[in-house]
């Protein structure tokens, strides 16, 4: 080799600084695609195993530490961080289920997961049954020999009904069922259903695990380590990996993930009480209101909050409330949740538009249903606003 390398290599050939023993405080952002070995056998190796590092596709330290930050929340064996949380559910889906399967899910389902079943169900034959979600009986009477997977969501969108995880589970254990939840709007700070005997828990990081609205992100968390590498064998076909970047801004979100989740059950309880008693609010839907259908449930099942979205139904028609939603001034007209800014979205015109009227009606949607993704302002500055746009 020569001893004066060309600029093009020397460009290339950069040093890795030797930290001479002092440790990052923070985890390192590693943005890199490859890995390289002394030896070559080691990379032969590396690229077989989810606990090596090879190619970014398989697996890298940066997108490692979250996925070992969230299983210990989780209280999890093992946890893969994904591009989505889309990706993180596609990829779990695609593994637990095959042509002629069986699936039982929850009614209440968030939108993409709705169309992704759908999809499954049409393309390869995969047959879903949806259920109230209210009786693990239901369960069991929707029971086949084919069924292999139950599906639900801790708290569901947008009018929080909860969901007993304990039970649900308990009947879908007996029946020998992988059991899945998407744990998005609790959070693992609201609740942990690993405990509670789920096998697999899946996150939209987007919202609350990272909490800054600029990165998406999702995770699915086992409680036992071969269905992870089995999920994560197929998550090298899906391609979902999480991007370094992406991974370590969620990191970064995850710090205060506590106080967060507790600012937003705050925020949510107080605003949700307020505009219980506003005449121009017909309906709130919150957890912490002791007329809410899940409020007892709810404080047995999530002793540390809610998470931080509720719905009300705003007295009147779709043209008043479109009208009090364009006259939020911190409130702001936008999709999504789990941020630090309040955004509100009519759902009957946003993540529910495929829906007839019957089929929102069925859900507890009307057209004056306005989701509240409350966030981390102060509390008397949000029911200022709310006011001043009501009246
Ligand atoms: C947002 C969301 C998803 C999808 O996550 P993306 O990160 O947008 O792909 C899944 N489930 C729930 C409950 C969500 O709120």
């Amino acid at each position: 080799m020569p001893t004066q390398l060309h600029p093009e290599t020397q460009a290339i050939h950069v040093g890795i600084p030797d930290l001479g023993g002092a440790r990052p405080l923070n985890t390192p952002l590693y943005q890199t695609a490859n890995f390289g070995y002394d030896n070559p056998e080691e990379l032969a190796e590396a690229i077989n195993s989810p606990e090596s590092f090879a190619y970014l596709r398989n697996s890298n330290p940066t997108v490692r530490a979250l996925e070992n930050a969230v299983s210990s929340l989780e209280g999890a064996a093992a946890s893969l961080a994904t591009s989505s949380g889309m990706g993180a559910i596609h990829t779990v889906l695609h593994t637990l289920l095959g042509s002629g399967d069986h699936v039982i899910v929850q009614k209440h389902l968030y939108g993409g997961t709705f169309a992704l079943l759908r999809d499954l169900s049409a393309r390869y034959g995969v047959d879903v049954t949806y259920i109230e979600g209210r009786d693990a009986a239901e369960v069991t009477e929707a029971l086949r020999p084919t069924t292999k997977a139950l599906y639900l969501e801790t708290l569901s969108n947008p009018t929080a009904q909860v969901t007993d995880l304990p039970a649900f589970f308990a009947a879908g254990k007996a029946a020998g069922l992988t059991c899945v939840v998407d744990n998005t709007f609790a959070s693992p700070i609201g609740c942990q259903p690993i405990s509670l005997g789920a096998d697999v828990v899946v996150h939209s990081s987007t919202k609350f695990l990272s909490g800054h609205c600029d990165v998406l992100g999702g995770i699915a968390s086992f409680a036992d380590a071969a269905l992870h590498r089995e999920v994560w064998s197929r998550s090298l076909e899906t391609g979902t990996i999480a991007d370094p970047f992406a991974a370590w801004l969620t990191l970064r979100g995850l710090a205060t993930l506590g106080l967060r989740m507790r600012r937003h059950h705050e925020n949510a309880d107080g605003l949700a009480r307020f505009l219980s008693d506003h005449p121009k609010v017909a309906e709130v839907h919150w957890p912490g209101l002791p007329g809410h259908p899940g409020h007892d449930l709810a404080r047995r099942m999530l002793p540390n909050g809610y998470g931080g979205v509720l719905a009300i139904d705003v007295a009147g028609g779709r043209k008043e409330t479109l009208e009090f939603t364009r006259r939020l001034r911190l409130a702001d007209r936008a999709v999504s949740l789990g941020g630090f800014k309040t955004l509100v979205q009519q759902p009957s015109a946003t993540s529910h538009r495929s829906m007839d009227a019957e089929g929102l009606r069925a859900i507890g949607i009307t057209e004056g249903t306005v989701r509240i993704a409350v966030g981390l302002e102060h509390l008397d500055d949000l029911k200022a606003d709310f006011a001043q746009a009501l009246d």
